[in-house]
């Protein structure tokens, strides 16, 4: 790709790298580089960056990169500066389904205000019926749980007969809360599709921190397109469960607007509304 006739290709690629990172808004500068250096990371530990209280009060702004997201885990979901778009990953690739209902790739000098992440190893799996939605699939895993007090990654593999999501648009500063973002969120159905979806149940003490019961996002097979799954039917699918004992949260570093919010109060109602 390089013209190897150029005198300095080293000075090119440097430069070249600049420029990307200029296009992109990208500096390898906000990298928490003790983060980086100490990847205490365990693979049956949820890592999660700031809280979805900041996330509903607006604290949009880069918390670490995706390159050290992934050190804390190969699975998660979660959103981008800005709220620019929701989050799905697996299998180490992450990706960016963005309002304009297409997924793009994430480059690991982007950065997340919130996400949660974990290295996927399945502990359970089951094949799910033929016709359950996904109130009907809360039910049934909830069932199988051995606890409802531990974290669990989920991962359906299959294709669905419906599939809705949602996607949010990147927001300008000064950033609106959550709830005024989401009153005009653009949705996407889908039929007969084929793909992957990828989230967490977390327990119902962790409301203030993070979404408490299931909250899962998308991705086709295809991986062009996506988002927060709002309801889904499933044709054909088979869903692995893995079981996260351990806990970590990273939270905004000094400077942050997260220093500044009151979150003595649940946001039980707002979260609702804008989750679900
Ligand atoms: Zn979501």
């Amino acid at each position: 790709m390089f013209n190897r006739e150029k005198p300095y290709p080293g000075i090119f690629i440097t430069l070249m790298c600049l420029l990307f990172m200029a296009v992109t808004g990208c500096s390898t500068s906000t990298t928490p580089q003790e983060y980086a250096d100490n990847p205490i990371a365990q693979r049956e530990t949820l890592t999660q960056i700031s809280t979805i209280g900041a996330i509903l009060d607006g604290v949009y702004d880069g918390v670490v990169t995706f390159g050290t997201l992934g050190q804390y885990g190969d699975f998660g979901i979660g959103t981008f500066e800005g709220l620019d778009g929701e989050m799905v990953g697996f299998e180490g690739s992450f990706y960016q389904l963005k309002a304009d209902g297409i997924a793009y790739p994430v480059s690991d000098c982007m950065e997340t205000p919130f996400a949660c992440v974990t290295f996927f190893d399945a502990d359970h799996q089951k094949t799910l019926p033929e016709g359950i939605d996904y109130e009907q699939l809360q039910q049934s895993l909830d069932e199988l749980l051995p606890t409802e007090n531990i974290f669990y990654a989920i991962r359906i593999d299959g294709t669905f007969s419906y599939m809705k999501t949602r996607s949010v648009p990147g927001q300008e500063k000064p950033y609106p809360p959550l709830v005024e973002v989401t009153k005009n969120q653009p949705t996407f159905e889908f039929e007969e599709v084929e793909g992957t979806i990828a989230g967490f149940r977390c327990p119902a003490y962790v409301s203030t921190v993070n979404v408490p019961g299931y909250h899962l996002h998308f991705l086709t097979k295809d991986k062009d397109a996506g988002g927060h799954v709002l309801n889904f039917t499933v044709r054909e699918a088979v869903v692995y469960i893995d079981y996260t004992s351990e806990f970590l949260m990273i939270l905004p570093g000094e400077g942050s607007d997260f220093y500044e919010l009151d979150l003595t109060q649940s946001k039980q109602e707002d979260l609702e509304k804008a989750e679900k």
